[in-house]
């Protein structure tokens, strides 16, 4: 059995309860009523999760099949597309834009910085002749979140579509979909709800399914296709057999993020003190603004190499974190504090073995770092 502690920004740890409703016995979905029941239920409570009335669904893919879905759907060819990009996660979005032949104008931002609404304002007074926007809700590689509470709305003032990849971000930051005014939000389940990777879930709007079912071109698609669900309760048809055992681990997981009082305050106050602490030892933050509570991105210092900060971590002290992607490749280190990892006694294992590994390695820092983030913990 695996012992490691992953602190990674997902897959993350999946507790005791969410792994035995996965061993509960299955039925055969298409034709048990109650599993339709079952399903209904779990959309249920990941609307009440995002905050809408809207539709939600549950796709079993992981959460690139939710973006892939919500592009394959909405696209149609030569629609003119928006993509708000100030991450990696923001730039590949348009990639799937153009899969599906969107004319993709990219709006970069400072990728170290989150979204500046006051510009992207000034911009789309002058451009705003587009159907469809996507937007990165968390930017997971960088650890910057973006203010989707104010983007969503401005787009909406111009009629455009909003698609927006919340998936590190759902049950770690706060989500307003109705009151945001968010066209199409996608999630996962690896991430802040600590459920295994599998499923991916998105809510959309009325907006939305207006453009899905109006297109004057087919979706080219049958597994990325929103349109083949829109009556699933009513028919009691599926388009294709149910993973039960992961629908019935996200329920469960989902049960225990709406049960949980302090689920965003503690995401919140220990993603707070995470980054203190580095900053109060002397370690540089990738991000200059726009901090994510769900995952820290952290500059590698001088006198170390991610190849052996990721080898010290997992073989002297069991912990395994995540290293930079593309351009961030050896650059930086980050760690998850997401979900079931959002922890104080699992982030002080860390920052005891980060402590150590450092001094091992002789690189300096100005303070300790366990004891700095008990006491940022306890301020
Ligand atoms: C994790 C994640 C996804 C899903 O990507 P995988 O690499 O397949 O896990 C999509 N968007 C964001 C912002 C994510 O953090």
């Amino acid at each position: 059995m695996n012992k490691t502690l992953i602190m990674t920004p997902g897959p993350t740890y999946v507790n005791e309860e969410v792994r035995l409703a996965m061993a509960q016995p299955i039925t055969n979905p298409d034709l048990d009523m109650n599993f339709y029941e079952f399903y209904k239920d779990t959309c249920g409570k990941l609307k009440e999760l995002m905050k809408t009335k809207e539709d939600v669904l549950i796709l079993s893919g992981e959460a690139i099949l939710g973006l892939e879905a919500a592009c394959a759907s909405l696209i149609e060819p030569r629609d003119k597309v928006l993509c708000i990009d100030n991450g990696i996660f923001g730039k590949g979005f348009g990639d799937f834009a153009k899969i599906y032949n969107g004319d993709v104008t990219y709006y970069k931002g400072d990728y170290r910085k989150s979204i500046d609404v006051e510009k992207l304002e000034e911009f789309l007074k002058t451009n705003h002749d587009f159907k469809i926007a996507t937007i990165v809700h968390c930017e997971t590689p960088s650890g910057i979140t973006n203010p989707v509470n104010l983007i969503c709305p401005l787009l909406k003032k111009y009629g455009i579509i909003s698609i927006v990849d919340s998936v590190s971000a759902i049950a770690g930051e706060n989500i307003e979909v109705d009151n945001w005014e968010m066209d199409i939000v996608i999630g996962g389940t690896q991430k802040c709800l600590s459920a295994p990777p599998g499923l991916t879930f998105l809510s959309i709007s009325q907006l939305a399914w207006h453009k899905i079912l109006n297109r004057n071109s087919p979706i080219l698609s049958f597994y990325a296709n929103l349109s083949i669900w829109k009556n699933w309760y009513k028919e009691k048809w599926f388009p294709y057999t149910q993973p039960i055992s992961d629908i019935y681990a996200l329920n469960k997981a989902v049960e225990l993020a709406l049960k949980d009082d302090i689920l965003l305050t503690r995401h919140e106050s220990l993603g707070k003190a995470v980054r203190e602490s580095f900053h109060h030892c002397g370690l540089e933050l990738y991000a200059l603004n726009g901090f994510s509570n769900t995952v820290t991105t952290v500059n590698i210092p001088e006198g170390i190499t991610y190849d052996t900060l990721f080898n010290e971590m997992i073989t002297d002290h069991s912990i395994m974190i995540a290293g930079g992607l593309d351009f961030l490749k050896d650059k930086v280190f980050r760690i998850g504090h997401m979900g079931e990892n959002c922890r104080e006694d699992k982030l002080y294992l860390v920052f005891k073995a980060l402590n150590t590994i450092f001094i091992k390695n002789n690189i300096p820092l100005e303070d300790e770092l366990h004891k700095t983030f008990i006491n940022k913990v306890n301020s």
